[in-house]
This record gives structure tokens, C-alpha cells and sequence, in this order.
């Protein structure tokens, strides 16, 4: 059985009978992903999940990827060597290009420590719908928070390539918000994200 990609000359886009501006309006609220990146335990999934809260309050549709919930299916297939980063990084990228499409709020919290990957996804969902928020926070402070264990594992090398530890980060070159997790709540910064997101014109007041 021949199981090559078919050629793209075969494999057409259609692009459906309800635009994406039709869907924006049904929601009140533009579509747009919000993409936090950062260390492990700085604080991306608290503070996301916090935005999905208060954004749902407002009325907003909105749906967040969480980095384990994502290797867990769409992703089991990729280890943390670069290549399967960046692979990673792809297919979240492409799933949340198809939530903007929707008109929904799309919230990922994914460490994505290489720039040149969350380039990509800024290509592909577009500048005026990426919204890139670097959770800055120490490593140490990260390792001394340590939710899962993960920085103790990491530092006894049972876990390779581990971000910050064994593997690099990239911090962002110009995010369009910096959190310091280490000086504000996560509900401060859900709402400076929120503000963000006013301002931007995806969400009003
Ligand atoms: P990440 O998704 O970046 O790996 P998590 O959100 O899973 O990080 O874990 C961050 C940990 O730090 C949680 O245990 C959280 O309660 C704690 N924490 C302490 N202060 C903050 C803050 N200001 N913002 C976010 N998380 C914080």
C-alpha cells in the first residue's frame, strides 16, 4: 500500500459557506490564539487556565491546549529532541490556525522553547490574530516551585533534555506581553492579558 502524501495538485482547500467573519460574529469576539511560552512551572497553564475562566464569564468562546493533554493524543508520537519539538509545535500551530478560523479564542500553554517554531505559527495564524506572552520567570525559582517533580527528575539526569536544565530556551524577541509570574497572580496576569486583548479589538470590554 502506497502511503506517500498525495500531490498537493489533488488535494484541494475548500473553504465553506459561512466565512470566518460570520463565525466572529455569532461569537461577539474576534478568533485569535493566545500563546503563552516559558520555562516548565513559570506559570503558563495556571494563568491560562485562569484567562479561560474569566474570558468564559465574559461570554467567550474559547478552548485551551494543554502541552500534556496534547502528547497525550495528537502528539504521542513525539519525543523532546529538537525535531520532534518542532514537529510539535507544528501541529498545534495548524490546530489552532482551524480554532481562529472558527472565531474561537484559542489558549496554548506549551514551553515552545525555540523562536523559530513559534515564528511558524505566527506565519501561519497570522500577526494580528498571535498573540505571543512570554511567562518570564527564574529557573530557579521554577525548580523550587516544581508542581510535577520534573526539575528534581531533570536534575538527576533521569530526564534528558529537559528545557532550562539540559535544553535550551529562547525567550521571545518582542512578545506582545512579558508576565513576570514571580511579581503578579496568576489573576493580575490573566487580566493584563485581558487588557491585551481589548486593546487589540478581540474582545470588548
Ligand atoms: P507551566 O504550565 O508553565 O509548566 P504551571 O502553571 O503548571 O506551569 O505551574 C506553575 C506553578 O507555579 C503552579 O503550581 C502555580 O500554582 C505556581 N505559581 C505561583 N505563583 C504563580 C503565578 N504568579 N502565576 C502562575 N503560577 C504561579
Amino acid at each position: 500500500m502506497d502511503c506517500a502524501p498525495p500531490d498537493s495538485k489533488n488535494v484541494i482547500w475548500f473553504d465553506g459557506y459561512i466565512t470566518r467573519a460570520e463565525r466572529e460574529t455569532l461569537h461577539g469576539h474576534q478568533g485569535a490564539v493566545i500563546w503563552f511560552t516559558g520555562l516548565s512551572a513559570s506559570g503558563k497553564s495556571t494563568i491560562a487556565h485562569y484567562l479561560e475562566k474569566m474570558l468564559y464569564r465574559r461570554g467567550c468562546s474559547t478552548y485551551s491546549f494543554d502541552g500534556d493533554n496534547v502528547r497525550h493524543g495528537l502528539c504521542r508520537d513525539l519525543g523532546f529532541c529538537p525535531e520532534d519539538r518542532q514537529e510539535n509545535i507544528r501541529r498545534i500551530g495548524e490546530m489552532a490556525r482551524l480554532f481562529v478560523d472558527a472565531g474561537i479564542i484559542a489558549i496554548t500553554a506549551f514551553i515552545s522553547p525555540y523562536r523559530a517554531d513559534r515564528e511558524v505559527v505566527r506565519k501561519l495564524v497570522g500577526e494580528e490574530r498571535f498573540f505571543e506572552i512570554y511567562v518570564q520567570c527564574p529557573v530557579e525559582v521554577c525548580a523550587k516551585r516544581d508542581p510535577k517533580g520534573l526539575y528534581q527528575r531533570a536534575m538527576a539526569g533521569v530526564i534528558k533534555e529537559f528545557t532550562g536544565v539540559s535544553a535550551p530556551y529562547e525567550p521571545p524577541e518582542s512578545p506582545c506581553l512579558v508576565i513576570h509570574s514571580e511579581a503578579v497572580t496568576p489573576v493580575e496576569a490573566a487580566e493584563e492579558v485581558i487588557e491585551v486583548l481589548n486593546r487589540a479589538g478581540i474582545v470588548c470590554r
